[in-house]
């Protein structure tokens, strides 16, 4: 099914994501995490994509499970980063061949240089000669091709490469202009910066569905990361559990799944319509979430 489809049918839709084995982690023991996942019925799930490719068939694999073993809508992500042209249509058929009817279009993050300052080998030849320089480039190509339901990421709080906030909500006009049905959310732990962030699209005139994405914070190293990876800023109150809890595991998990439910419930009270939960491969975390807001998907959706 297309998500425009199941975002315009439901008041309320929750989604949760998995990302493919990485060098630790088994294919099985991701698909066993996947179907745990499924049997939450979430309305659909993402599967996350390595960019440049490196786990382009594991994305396309997993999406397929989801849908045939699972029976969860998939949306797949692309990155067009350290790609051609050419292998991108390649994933993309390959995609439509297995029934994947959705896609979220990332460029991916570029790679920084090693400690010697050398970037990785190879990765920037094809794409800089015959890629995709921005996710809105892909975006367009895609809507065009009309296989897929198209998503695309946004930022709340900007992304860490825009020069300022303004510039990084035209560059997200641009890329819905360019065919995305919906967007999602980076992570974001204050709700504030979403409502305020919403507002600037709207004032903008960009009106596609928007998906919050939440991530659950249940591990003390995880809060530095995703400062790095997002620039999000964490609330002291965020700051204050992980301090308490750091040295014990089991009360920082119950913490943050608190935490999480509680951005998740204030964000449905103020009619947030799709809600993302970046649930990491850990089908506990995302059951103790999905419980907890049970009863309120069903009233939000009677
Ligand atoms: P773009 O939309 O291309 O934007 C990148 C930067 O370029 C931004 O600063 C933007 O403002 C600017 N820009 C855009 N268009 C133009 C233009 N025409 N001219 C000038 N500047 C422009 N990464 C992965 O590797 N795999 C994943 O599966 C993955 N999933 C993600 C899911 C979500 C919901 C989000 C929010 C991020 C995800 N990422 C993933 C990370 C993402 O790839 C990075 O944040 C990346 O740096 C930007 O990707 P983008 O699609 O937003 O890029």
């Amino acid at each position: 099914m297309k998500i425009s489809d199941i975002l315009s049918q439901k008041k309320l839709s929750v989604s949760l994501e998995i990302f493919p084995p990485k060098k630790q982690t088994s294919y099985d023991s991701v698909i066993d995490a996947a179907m745990k996942l499924c049997s939450l019925s979430p309305d659909f799930m993402s599967i996350t994509y390595g960019a440049g490719g490196s786990t382009k068939r594991n994305t396309a694999d997993i999406a397929n499970e989801l849908q045939t073993k699972g029976g969860v809508t998939a949306l797949a992500h692309l990155t067009c980063v350290g790609a051609s042209k050419e292998s991108i249509s390649s994933v993309a058929d390959n995609l439509a061949a297995r029934g994947i009817e959705n896609v979220l279009v990332l460029r991916g993050d570029i790679p920084q240089p090693d400690e010697k300052g050398n970037m990785p080998e190879g990765f920037f030849d094809a794409w800089q000669t015959d890629g995709y320089a921005h996710a809105s480039d892909l975006v367009q190509v895609l809507k065009a091709d009309g296989r897929f339901c198209i998503g695309g990421a946004c930022y709340p709080e900007g992304h860490p490469e825009s020069r300022n906030r303004d510039a990084d909500i035209e560059n997200v006009k641009y890329k819905v202009e360019a065919g995305c049905d919906f967007l999602t959310t980076q992570m974001f732990f204050d709700n504030d910066m979403l409502y305020s962030f919403l507002y600037r699209l709207q004032s903008k005139g960009i009106h596609v569905p928007v998906l919050a994405g939440i991530m659950p914070i249940t591990q003390a190293s995880q809060v530095q990361r995703m400062i790095k990876l997002s620039n999000a800023y964490i609330p002291r109150k965020l700051l204050m559990l992980v301090d308490k809890f750091a040295d014990n595991p089991a009360a920082l998990k119950q913490a943050g799944i608190a935490y999480a439910t509680d951005q998740i419930i204030d964000l449905i009270s103020n009619g947030i319509r799709g809600i993302h939960i970046y649930t990491m491969n850990k089908p506990d975390v995302a059951s103790a979430i999905m419980s907890n807001i049970s009863d309120i998907i069903t009233a939000v959706n009677a």
